[in-house]
């Protein structure tokens, strides 16, 4: 029982809670300016699914043809649906440069232009003069491995700083004061199990995205939003959960990616007539529109049977088209992953694809400081004492209702920067940390049920329930009854948990235990999905919906925000789109119709 726990204390200025690009970014600007601070992760930091990342980082650095960084801000804008908060986009675009330069000085080893500048390529919904010109060569690559360089980099950055790092670190909960202060968090040492009270003045949360509450997904099996979990345990929001990406190029079967940097470097889409069909949805950016549009248009060629294979049911994608250099130099990942996970020759044969879920836009609020942010009433833009969030986790929200690609990475950089300046603004190295107030017998007893479980099934049995009830009905397309049902059928699973059984007694990497917590972590989130989904009778970004078509402005320009309680009831507030930028470099943009 709970009081049988031994728990080892520490305390720090800050705790990180994640090791992504996000994590690590923060990790290292806070060493830098002097604060204590830990970095907590479950995985190997370079393990985390940043080193996945292919494509590229955007920054508006010229190299290849001009560029802007506020034609960056009104791409990025427009490919948000115009839910995107402008202050923090123009802050994110304009921040890229520099931040991107400053991660070729910290030693990332991007590819380069015959100049000996950083490689630039295209990328879908990235344009010049706003989208009157072509499309921009916008993102910074390291070839197909981006993601791979700058994580690696970073942690070496990190050990270079002597960041301390707690790794293999389980966290299960945040601890939070009666006055809604947090005050740390509780975690699990996997490789001998023992437990661990983390005491700091500022708690970070880095964790990253929940693709894994969906069937077929191109994130890593790690992927489970263990911290947006912990903030709805908390009593804290999510917001926009309702809009999750689908790329339109996930490997047909296998879920891998082919990054987008394919279609950047020519590559293109057909159907089961040969047809190249992407002028059809988007005259004008074809192959390389936004990703929700893409999507889209896969998904009703598919529909209307001009799906390619037996079961007419993907997409061809061809890149036997390209001179072998390009794919060798600039694709090696992306023909490894093709022989792989589709046995195809990617210098003969074109890609089989389907629309893959691959990011997810919502997550914990927070503001340009990467303060977490929980409404009031009297307060939109009420601040979570001792709680920051960053990366995929968060919402700041840059994203809007779709994310361009290559603005995650920099997502990532900005404002994993962003919160070492504010943390270090707002905490004196060194001062006092405050006790817990006992927060985590709440948090041990729910360990202890969840330990203790004896439902009869093993979690891998009963995960495939939630993830295809995801899959099937809250999918590119929705509609109000489809939905319905699926908010239904997640109610009858409510928790998950209730039908796990925890066989293994033992705290010394216990996957079986592992696999439960997080389990229950993504059903959390399903059910916030699922419901924000029913909520927004609109169509905006990622969120099309069949019965509401049209973007809703006068009733939906504003973001949802979702508490979910114990009883796995799901209420609502909102939150207004920040439609100033803040800046005088910059005006703002009205909404508009979204084209291609
Ligand atoms: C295949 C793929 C390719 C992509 N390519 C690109 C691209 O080219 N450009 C781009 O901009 N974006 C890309 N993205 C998106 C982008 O990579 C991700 O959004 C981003 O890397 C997320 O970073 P993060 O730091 O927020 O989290 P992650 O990198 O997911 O890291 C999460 C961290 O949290 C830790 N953690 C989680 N839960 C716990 C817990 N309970 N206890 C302790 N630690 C925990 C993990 O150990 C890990 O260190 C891609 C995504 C995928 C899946």
């Amino acid at each position: 029982m709970p009081n049988s726990y031994d728990i080892i204390d520490h305390s720090f200025d800050v705790i990180v809670l994640g090791a992504g690009g996000a994590g690590l970014r923060a990790t290292l600007g806070m060493v830098a300016a002097g604060l204590n601070t830990a970095c907590v992760t479950k995985v190997y930091p370079t393990r985390s699914h940043t080193v996945a990342a292919q494509g590229g980082i955007s920054a508006a650095l010229g190299n290849i043809e001009k560029d802007d960084w506020r034609w960056h801000m009104f791409d990025t804008v427009r490919g948000s649906d115009w839910l995107g908060d402008q202050d923090a986009i123009a802050y994110m675009c304009e921040e890229a440069i520099p931040a991107v330069v400053e991660l070729e000085h910290l030693g990332v080893p991007f590819s380069r232009t015959d100049a000996g500048t950083i490689y630039q390529r295209r990328f879908g919904g990235h344009t010049t003069e706003y989208t009157k010109g072509d499309m921009a060569y916008r993102a910074c690559a390291a070839a197909d491995r981006t993601g791979h360089a700058i994580l690696h980099t970073l942690y070496q950055q990190c050990l270079k700083h002597q960041a301390r790092f707690f790794i293999e670190y389980f966290a299960i909960d945040l601890l939070m004061d009666e006055d809604g202060t947090c005050r740390g968090l509780l975690a699990w040492c996997l490789e001998d199990g023992s437990l661990h009270r983390f005491r700091a003045n500022m708690v970070v949360i880095a964790t990253g995205g929940c693709g894994r509450v969906y069937q077929s997904c191109t994130s890593a099996h790690i992927c489970t939003g263990d911290g947006n979990a912990m903030a709805l345990r908390a009593g804290l929001p999510l917001q926009d959960m309702e809009f999750i990406q689908f790329h339109p190029t996930g490997v047909y079967g296998a879920g891998v990616l082919i990054t987008e940097g394919a279609r950047g470097e020519g590559g293109f889409l057909t159907n089961s007539e040969g047809e190249r069909f992407m002028p059809k949805y988007a005259p004008r950016e074809k192959d390389l529109s936004s990703r929700d549009v893409v999507s889209r248009a896969e998904a009703i060629e598919i529909r209307e049977g001009r799906g390619v294979g037996p079961k007419k049911d993907h997409i061809h994608l061809h890149l036997e088209h390209l001179p072998p250099e390009v794919l060798d130099e600039r694709l090696p990942g992306i023909v490894h992953s093709a022989r792989t996970f589709a046995g195809v020759d990617a210098h003969k044969e074109p890609i089989p694809v389907i629309p893959t879920v691959h990011y997810v836009m919502g997550g914990i609020p927070t503001n340009i400081r990467a303060e977490v942010v929980r409404p009031t009433k009297d307060n939109p833009e009420a601040v979570v004492p001792g709680l920051m969030a960053i990366g995929e986790a968060a919402c700041v929200s840059v994203h809007g209702a779709n994310r361009l690609g290559t603005n995650s990475l920099l997502d990532l950089i900005v404002f994993g920067r962003a919160a070492s300046q504010r943390a270090a603004e707002l905490i004196k190295p060194g001062s006092p940390v405050r006790e817990t107030n006992g927060s985590e017998e709440r948090v041990l007893q729910r360990f202890d049920r969840i330990r203790n479980s004896r439902g009869g099934n093993k979690p891998g049995e009963v995960r495939p329930l939630m993830q295809e009830t995801m899959q099937a009905h809250f999918a590119v397309f929705r509609q109000g009854d489809i939905l319905e049902e699926g908010v239904k059928k997640l109610a009858k699973l409510r928790d998950p948990l209730e039908r796990v059984t925890v066989d293994d007694s033992s705290l010394l990497w216990n996957s079986t235990l592992l696999s439960a917590l997080e389990l229950s972590n993504l059903s959390e989130q399903a059910v916030v999905i699922a419901h924000s989904a029913r909520a927004r009778t609109e169509s905006r970004g990622a969120h099309a919906r069949e019965d509401y078509h049209k973007r809703d402005d006068v009733n939906w320009l504003k973001h949802t925000i979702a508490w979910k309680d114990e009883d796995w009831k799901v209420t609502f507030a909102h939150r207004p789109v920040r439609l100033n930028t803040l800046s005088n470099e910059v005006q703002s943009f009205p909404p508009a119709e979204r084209t291609h």
